[in-house]
């Protein structure tokens, strides 16, 4: 099995170098796993000229899945468009076809004092919110800015989805709550909007096959509500690529914590894209200060979805709930005054653990 490892610009580095010690250190156990790395993002356009340069996407078409860092940095914000460091990620969401966004949230007992949440209400969370990735208003043409027959400028974009793109997306949800807790939440906004009405129609329709598996509708309005109130009633919530990008960056604030929480971008033959959630955090990259924890457990994501190896994958879950457990933080998840690790660290003590 081959990994191809995409680390990009900032902390990117530090932390899939840690993830990478975790892989190298499970395939000195007998996983058979390789990796080889390629420059992506600003780190692409360094090399290149371009932020997914074509070896990168040839070693990215021979994997079995891709470990992605971060990318960007002020260095490349005046850069034109087309070569900005989120063009390369962009990118290779677009050519895999990386249709499904899965983002667990999950509170950990050590960390329940990271939240802004009381603790009552979110301790023991574990959701995960399924984003559709590759269309909706996102993507619907047309768009753009015009002069209306009044002489006055608009904007407009095209929320759109089809058929079969919101079958996929609703059969995944139902497949992914099988392994858990057999409750899928489908969030739109059918009151006002045709197209999430027709999104609830398909999913109702999907649910037919998965009677098994329980089925709620809820407007979006009410989910950002109900995600604060009470966000351990969801155990799989699945939605559009606007709505899924909003709620799940509000979720990932229910554990309070950007440097915990892993990533899966999912093709139809089970290929991905695994990355941390958060960005390349150019104010502390280079200082070993980052968390590799959202990175590492994207690395168990990977082993799961990708290469279907479960085991391996619980025992780099358990290794970080361990870590955890000893005591070990970096500053992003520390409570004040106490004493915090490095990056690298935090990779020897999840090593140790595993
Ligand atoms: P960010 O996620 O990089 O940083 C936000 C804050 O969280 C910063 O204070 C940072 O220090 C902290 N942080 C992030 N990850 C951390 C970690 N692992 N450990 C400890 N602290 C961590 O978001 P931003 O500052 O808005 O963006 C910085 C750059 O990252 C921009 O160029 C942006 O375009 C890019 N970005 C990339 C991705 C991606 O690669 N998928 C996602 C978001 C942002």
């Amino acid at each position: 099995m081959k990994i191809a490892v995409l680390a990009g610009d900032g902390i990117g580095p530090e932390i899939t170098a840690q993830a990478v010690r975790v892989l190298q250190a499970l395939a000195a156990d007998g996983l058979a796993v390789e990796m080889e790395h390629a420059p992506v993002g600003g780190a692409g356009y360094d090399a290149s000229g371009d932020p997914l340069p074509e070896a990168t996407l040839k070693l990215a078409g021979q994997a079995d899945a891709i470990l992605f860092g971060s990318v960007g940095g002020p260095k490349y914000d005046t850069l034109p468009r087309a070569k900005r460091p989120e063009q390369g990620l962009l990118r290779l969401r677009k050519h895999f076809d990386l249709f499904a966004n899965l983002r667990p949230a999950i509170v950990y007992p050590e960390l329940a004092h990271a939240s802004t949440l009381k603790p009552e209400v979110i301790s023991g969370l574990d959701l995960l919110i399924l984003r559709e990735l590759t269309s909706d208003i996102y993507f619907g043409q047309p768009r753009g800015v015009r002069t209306n027959e009044n002489g006055e400028r608009e904007g407009f974009d095209t929320m759109r989805y089809t058929e079969s793109e919101i079958r996929r997306i609703a059969q995944l949800a139902f497949e992914t709550a099988r392994k858990r807790q057999r409750r899928v939440c489908s969030v739109d906004k059918a009151n006002v909007l045709e197209t999430t009405q027709f999104w609830r129609e398909v999913v109702t329709e999907v649910h037919g096959q998965y009677r098994d598996v329980e089925l709620t509708h809820m407007y979006v309005d009410n989910a950002a509500m109900q995600l604060v109130r009470d966000p351990r009633q969801f155990d799989v919530m699945v939605t559009g690529n606007m709505f899924g990008d909003i709620l799940s960056d509000e979720a990932s604030m229910l554990t309070g914590s950007i440097g915990m929480l892993p990533s899966a971008s999912l093709n139809a033959r089970g290929f991905g894209l695994y990355e941390p959630i958060h960005g390349s955090a150019p104010d502390i990259a280079g200082r070993n200060l980052a968390n590799p924890l959202a990175t590492i457990l994207s690395t168990a994501m990977l082993l799961r979805h990708s290469l279907h190896q479960e085991a391996a994958a619980r025992r780099v879950e358990a290794a970080v709930r361990k870590v955890l457990g000893q005591g070990f933080r970096t500053a992003d998840i520390a409570e004040t005054g106490k004493r915090t690790v490095g990056t690298r660290e935090m990779g020897d003590a999840v090593l140790a653990a595993l």
